[in-house]
């Protein structure tokens, strides 16, 4: 059976009720990794640290900007041409998951989660591609959560839409990376401890037609992009009140949804 649809039956079966551009920022991807971390199964823990191990590292959150990374590596340029339009998605009209239209020759983060989840559970393949894909699935589980990574408004991600922001100028899609986060002042860490300490994130129901959880997730993302758009072009404190507690529950869905999609790729070595 084809991972995802494993893994749709067993988000339906467990939950039972259930249900252009860069992404979030290193903030943001570390903590959506750090949660997803601290909630790994014994076999999903055991898997993740065995391909990390050939990286030298012990934390999902330092790999988990490494998709963005490479867009600067002379080394990686072909990996991140073939790459750089599986971290958003563009909508082409309203925010229902319409393929191909929404996503031209696979080239869309729905289908890289897809490709790169089928890469990961696959034991035959050698450890180098599992932990490479490792990278995506986490990095792109991120992004898909992060509004702007999934809109309907072809104006790039909200790249191309300009704001006022600490006084500064600066792109919507910046401020929903990092902007935003950053008005905590927290680092991932302490970042990771405030979100966890809300305990599981709830998470919406599911589109039961869909039956493809990314996809899903990015519909939910399109949605939010609705309202995201300050009308007076300022991100003032108004709007950091309202936006930031949406942006908070992103990452804490992001990070329980990457839990569950790591426990079932990676259970039963
Ligand atoms: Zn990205």
């Amino acid at each position: 059976m084809f991972p995802l649809r494993r893994i749709a039956a067993a988000l339906f079966v467990t939950l039972a009720i259930a249900p252009v551009a860069q992404a979030w920022g290193p903030l943001g991807h570390s903590v959506v990794a750090e949660l997803a971390q601290r909630h790994l199964s014994p076999a999903a823990k055991a898997e993740v640290e065995h391909l990390l191990a050939l990286d030298h590292t012990q934390s999902l959150a330092d790999i988990a900007s490494w998709p963005d990374e490479i867009r600067n590596d002379p080394k990686q340029q072909d990996l991140w041409k073939q790459t750089r339009a599986k971290h958003y998605i563009d909508f082409d009209g309203d925010c229902t998951y319409t393929p191909p239209r929404d996503c031209k020759d696979g080239q869309c983060v729905v289908e890289g989660i897809e490709h790169y989840t089928e890469i990961l559970s696959d034991r035959s393949q050698p450890d180098e591609a599992r932990l490479q894909a490792l990278k995506f699935v986490v990095h792109f589980i991120g992004d898909i959560h992060q509004p702007l990574h999934a809109n309907y408004q072809q104006d790039a991600g909200g790249n191309k839409y300009q704001v006022q922001f600490q006084g500064q100028g600066m792109n919507l899609h910046r401020v929903w990376d990092s902007g935003l986060l950053s008005t905590r002042n927290l680092d991932w860490k302490a970042y990771a401890n405030m979100l966890d300490g809300e305990g599981f994130a709830p998470l919406p129901p599911a589109i039961a037609p869909l039956d493809n959880p990314p996809a899903q997730w990015a519909e939910e993302s399109c949605q939010i992009t609705r309202n995201i758009y300050p009308a007076n072009h300022k991100i003032d404190q108004a709007y950091i009140d309202a936006e930031l507690p949406v942006a908070d529950s992103r990452l804490r869905e992001a990070g329980r949804r990457l839990a569950e999609v790591l426990n079932i790729a990676l259970q039963n070595g």
